[in-house]
């Protein structure tokens, strides 16, 4: 059987069209929908709903609505999350490139690279200095180390 007509999980539907982090919301309605029409599968489909359906059906769909705002909330702080995250991650990336002398597109895995074609491994450039010493300078002085006969691999002091 087909649902009974949802004007807020079509507007839904429509404005999450190029949002597929909506689509787990959308599709609980959706479900939810279809159990809502099934509990009304023993009513005959050309009666008139009565005033006490509709306003059943109109508490459903404001809980509905307020669960949507809620969930939409939710989503929203995920993404902010997410999109701090990946610019942090961009940064850190960029900034180990530099420190490392490396393409910062591809790190010289991509012969399509327009930026090195390929060329711009660890070492392809000249590595920016505060970044080499914030980032490799400790790490191979630690592996220097770590090599000479003897030594224990415990943890770095920190300075
Ligand atoms: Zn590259």
């Amino acid at each position: 059987m087909s649902s009974p007509p949802n004007p807020m999980l079509d507007l839904l539907t429509q404005l999450g069209a190029d949002k597929p982090e909506w689509q787990p919301l959308l599709d609980a309605m959706r479900a939810q929908q279809h159990t809502y029409a099934e509990e009304l599968v023993d009513e005959p489909a050309d009666q008139e709903p009565t005033r006490d359906e509709l306003l059943l059906q109109n508490e459903q769909l404001v809980a509905l609505l307020k669960r949507a705002r809620h969930e939409i909330k939710r989503l929203d702080a995920t993404v902010n999350a997410l999109e701090q995250e990946v610019e942090a991650t961009g940064q850190l990336h960029a900034e180990l490139a530099a420190a490392l002398g490396a393409c910062p597109a591809c790190w010289g895995t991509d012969r399509a690279c327009p930026g090195c074609r390929g060329r711009g491994r660890p070492g392809a450039y000249p590595a920016d200095q505060p970044l080499y010493a914030h980032y490799v300078r400790p790490a191979a002085r630690r592996q220097q180390e770590l090599a000479r006969p003897g030594t224990t691999p415990a943890p770095a002091a920190v300075n």
